[in-house]
């Protein structure tokens, strides 16, 4: 990790999620769980309906096809109207939107009646916040106009406050909201699914008691990614974590100066005229965090003593004379984030994202299980595979169990289904290396189609790829797969290719499955795998898998007995390399 990086711990926000949905629950309040402030990262909304929230809400088509692509099939809520060149999109990917323009509505009711659908809408009402919503007295002709139509129907009502006007919510303007849906109900014969009673702005309102019955549905995402760090600024909510994100950065230069500028001052970077106060010589640092990436206004520094002097694009200024321990050159620096801090440096491409979950303990026993075909079984048995992992301290058994590694061997390349099945089923949401000179695109849409919700397209990398078909290259660059050919891995080398690989299979998993077809590798003399990677640098793939300590399975296909001997031996050692053989 060379730049600067966002850890996000997955099991607090599922943690959040679960003390915002069950308070709600006690008043009668369904959840969507809102994911815009991460560009819609899967691995956050799987944390989030782990948590318990009844669907996704999220305000970017980009960051819709990123979920969707990714296997979420939940209701996903359009927060915001779209485009009315968007409208099919609307109708085609969500099960429900927040409007209030009838031109708009009356295009997705058109597009929807074409493609033989009913679109759900949520009228939005403004109640003094300014942003966007029906003034109230507009609402009953609005929703006349639209019982004309046949493509959409109205399913709810809501607000959205806070956000523009600063506007909070009150027993007051939600006690309207309320009497606005049933003035619907009442004057136009229609049920209403939903009276949708804003953001996590409205949770101080529902903790003090005051929510009005009639609101049944919130849309929050503050509280739940950031534990409402923003939203309870005077009274924090116990039960929430506010420590799901943290921004690291590495000390570049770190020196002593005045700490006043010297010379004739005009404006900084940013036009501003910068103002300072002499405390003398300072000691001073640079970190590699700049305006590109984040608001530096809303970050707080987590080691003690290091305070925020300011920032360019690239170069955050920090004083470090009262930090303890003392830093230098190459420490890394962290950062709590407020929103908005967060939300640029999500959208930073420089910073590197690092969903995580809590460190799991790990098994102090190894145990390793091998489930192989007949054929493949003679292929190890000539090699003593089980004899060699026992020599290296694993228990092993041929019937996968929780815990152990599974290794599974097949003449057939058609395993690896079998052992993603395994594997999803003992980690729930997995990563997959597949090591391989080509990629079928048959089989792996297949997959992926079948593990959906255990397996993302962006946690999926293939290592050595030299062949593909028309159609295997549309499909991997239309995927979200990540892709490392043999001209990649020549250029940056086997080492890197295998820490960037291991790093995006691993992000936001909890664990990986290796799948390595023999075929991949050029052993001298042998007709397999030319032009492929070489031996040693399969051990060097093995070995950055075994060091991770992210491997949860593996499948070695295809095996077949008619293996010359020497590659069966070969493969036997790659195998051991992965488990954790080390030469000394
Ligand atoms: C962003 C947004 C939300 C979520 O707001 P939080 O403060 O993050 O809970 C809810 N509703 C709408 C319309 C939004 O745009």
């Amino acid at each position: 990790m060379s730049g600067p990086q966002i850890t996000i711990d997955l099991s607090r926000i599922e943690r959040n999620a679960k003390a915002v949905v069950k308070r709600c629950a006690q008043s009668g309040i369904q959840v969507f769980g809102v994911t815009k402030g991460t560009c819609g990262m899967p691995q956050v909304a799987r944390a989030m309906l782990r948590g318990g929230v009844v669907g996704i809400a999220e305000s970017r088509f980009e960051n819709i096809r990123r979920l969707r692509d990714s296997g979420i099939q939940c209701p996903i809520m359009l927060l915001r109207s779209p485009p009315l060149s968007r409208a099919e999109e609307v109708v085609r990917t969500v099960e429900i939107s927040l409007q209030s323009e009838l031109t708009i509505i009356r295009e997705l009711a058109r597009i929807a009646e074409r493609l033989g659908r009913v679109h759900d809408i949520i009228l939005m009402i403004d109640l003094g916040d300014l942003r966007e919503g029906i003034w109230p007295n507009e609402l009953l002709p609005t929703i006349e106009k639209i019982l004309e139509m046949r493509g959409v129907r109205v399913a709810g009502v809501g607000t959205n406050l806070t956000c523009f006007g600063a506007i909070v919510p009150t027993r007051e303007n939600l006690s309207q909201l309320e009497a606005h849906a049933y003035k619907v109900e009442r004057l136009t014969g229609l049920r209403l699914d939903w009276v949708s009673g804003g953001n996590s702005s409205s949770l101080p309102l529902l903790l003090a008691g005051g929510m009005p019955k009639g609101i049944n549905n919130l849309r929050i995402g503050e509280a739940i990614l950031q534990g409402g760090r923003d939203t309870f600024l005077e009274q924090p909510w116990e039960e929430l974590d506010c420590d799901a994100f943290r921004l690291s950065g590495e000390l570049l230069e770190v020196k002593t100066k005045p700490s006043m500028p010297i010379g004739k001052s005009g404006v900084d970077a940013f036009g501003q005229k910068p103002y300072f106060t002499d405390e003398g010589d300072r000691l001073r640092g640079i970190a590699n965090i700049g305006r590109e990436d984040v608001m530096v206004e809303g970050m707080t520094p987590i080691n003690p003593g290091v305070r925020v002097l300011g920032a360019s694009s690239d170069h955050l200024v920090l004083d470090l004379t009262d930090a303890k321990p003392p830093l230098q050159v190459g420490d890394r620096v962290d950062f709590r984030l407020n929103y908005g801090a967060m939300l640029a440096v999500m959208t930073s491409e420089y910073v590197e994202k690092a969903p995580m979950h809590d460190a799991e303990v790990t098994p102090t026993q190894k145990r390793a299980a091998i489930i192989s075909t007949l054929e493949s079984a003679r292929v190890l048995k000539a090699q003593s595979l089980t004899g060699k992992l026992q020599a290296i301290g694993f228990e092993v058994s041929n019937r996968p169990s929780s815990g152990a590694i599974a290794l599974f061997a097949s003449e057939d390349r058609g395993i690896v289904g079998e052992a993603l099945q395994w594997a999803a089923s003992e980690k729930d949401e997995i990563g997959l290396i597949w090591i391989d000179s080509h990629a079928p695109h048959d089989i792996l849409k297949n997959k992926l189609s079948a593990l959906k919700s255990h397996l993302s397209p962006e946690n999926v990398v293939l290592v050595g790829l030299r062949e593909a078909s028309a159609e295997d290259a549309t499909f991997l660059k239309t995927s979200r797969i990540t892709v490392f050919t043999m001209v990649e891995i020549d250029a940056t080398g086997i080492r890197e290719v295998m820490r960037e690989a291991i790093r995006i299979a691993s992000a936001g998993t909890r664990g990986i499955h290796v799948s390595y077809s023999p075929t991949v590798t050029e052993i001298p003399g042998s007709i397999e795998g030319s032009g492929g990677i070489t031996v040693r640098e399969t051990h060097q793939v093995m070995e950055a898998v075994a060091t991770s300590g992210k491997m949860i399975s593996m499948d070695v296909s295809p095996l077949p007995a008619t293996l010359e001997p020497r590659v069966g031996a070969t493969t036997t050692h790659f195998i051991l390399s992965a488990f954790g053989k080390r030469i000394l």
